[in-house]
């Protein structure tokens, strides 16, 4: 299919005005072509009236070789939750880190979700399952420090290695990351800096998450803390998207916000683990950093869901600030769509204008859930009343990966005899 045409749909196009209007959109090799009122031929006509097209969802943070462990980390705590993930986690066979990580690609597909942010090792084998899958990968290759991986080799030249082989990739984008403090040191922090801009690519890691692993922290470094730290070595840089950044002071609020790093918000995973805290997201908001929505790993936040991110995490910042106003729905769609775009450092993605990548996806509103949407109640609806079960179709790069409701590529019966270890 070279050309596609989406009829007569509700965008919410998350362009620089946030319009919403009523109309067309000609989808032509992987980029959208036209937005507007005219009628165009292309080689497949999507009839999308009754329904709401977006950029596709971005998911800023997740692991998705961990699909497999969807139920099996429940209700336990967090010391039991962290070791128990540890050891599923060494020892896997390439397999099953593919075939666990289609099935999320899949789920995520489903669900709306055109873009993911990936840590993890093995990021070669989960980027075959990105080129299966047809959704855009964002995938950073977990570095720690030598005496604590179970990975082969040095983690840092794996890394190098993944970023070289995949350099120019049409879905995946290589990056790489760093565990957390608690397993990495200043020059794995460094090296991993090194790397991105030697490779001109993304940092990704998880910061702050739990107050047991600040702790330790200042124990160990004369009570400087985590970011703190980070900052004074020279780490913090506008390439370093943080995934938690929970239990972060003001002040690292601040050198963050100055250092241009970005956040990937967790509200799901993190109220899940009982972490004790909100990311304090009106700080962070309020002192420059962009803010973005993940969803973590299927053990801590059972679905690879970005609507649920959005309604959970919006409505607990206002029930934690006792202030129903201190967030909105449109601000909570544009770090789902153009604001995880741009902490990607993908100016290309995020909105539906002419020239940008053809990520796009449709919710239907004749279901009861959506049913009297229209262009003014479009936002709210989508971040408030739709779930990942109103989405009805996904574009991702031009290409139709989900029609009404069906998803085209996936069989059930591909995972039921499956190897997921
Ligand atoms: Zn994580």
């Amino acid at each position: 299919m070279k050309s596609l045409f989406i009829h007569d749909a509700i965008i919410v196009t998350q362009n620089p005005l946030r319009e919403v209007l009523r109309g067309n959109i000609l989808v032509r090799g992987g980029k959208i072509e036209y937005i507007g009122k005219e009628h165009m031929d292309a080689d497949y006509t999507m009839e999308a009236n009754g329904k709401i097209a977006l950029p596709g969802l971005i998911n800023t943070h997740c692991h998705v070789a961990m699909t497999h462990l969807r139920g099996k980390l429940d209700d336990i705590s967090l010391e039991q939750f962290l070791e128990r993930t540890f050891r599923l986690d060494s020892g896997r066979s390439d397999s099953g880190i593919y075939n666990s990580s289609l099935l999320g690609m899949y789920e995520m597909l489903d669900s709306g979700i055109t873009s993911f942010v990936d840590l993890y090792y093995s990021e070669d084998v989960i980027a075959r399952a990105v080129r299966q899958s047809g959704i855009r990968g964002f995938l950073s290759w977990v570095t720690l420090d030598e005496d604590k991986t179970t990975q082969k080799g040095s983690p840092l030249k794996n890394a190098d290695k993944f970023i070289s082989d995949f350099a120019h990739d049409d879905l995946v984008t290589p990056s790489v990351g760093v565990q957390g403090v608690y397993v990495a040191g200043d020059e794995t922090y460094l090296g991993a800096k090194d790397l991105a801009e030697k490779k001109d690519t993304l940092i990704h890691g998880h910061l702050a998450e739990t107050r047991e692993e600040v702790y330790n922290f200042l124990n160990q470094h004369n009570g400087e803390r985590p970011t703190e730290h980070l900052d004074r070595i020279g780490f913090l840089n506008p390439r370093f998207l943080a995934a938690h950044g929970v239990w972060n002071t003001l002040h690292e609020i601040r050198l963050m916000g100055r250092n241009g790093v970005k956040l990937s918000w967790n509200p799901v995973s993190n109220a899940k683990l009982g972490i004790g805290g909100m990311a304090p997201i009106p700080e962070y908001l309020g002192n420059g950093v962009n803010v973005s929505i993940g969803s973590d790993s299927c053990g801590s936040n059972n679905s690879q869901d970005i609507f649920q991110g959005m309604k959970f995490g919006s409505v607990w910042v206002k029930s934690d600030r006792w202030n129903p106003a201190i967030t909105n729905a449109q601000s909570i769609l544009d770090m789902a769509t153009i604001n995880a775009a741009s902490s990607l450092n993908r100016a290309d993605l995020g909105s539906i204008e002419a020239g940008k990548m053809a990520d796009i996806i449709l919710l239907d509103t004749r279901t009861p859930r959506l049913m009297l949407t229209d262009e003014v109640t479009a936002v709210s609806n989508i971040v408030y009343s739709a779930d990942a079960s109103s989405v009805s179709d996904v574009i991702v790069n031009g290409k139709l990966l989900k029609e009404n409701g069906q998803l085209l590529e996936y069989r059930s019966s591909d995972f039921q005899d499956s190897e997921f270890v």
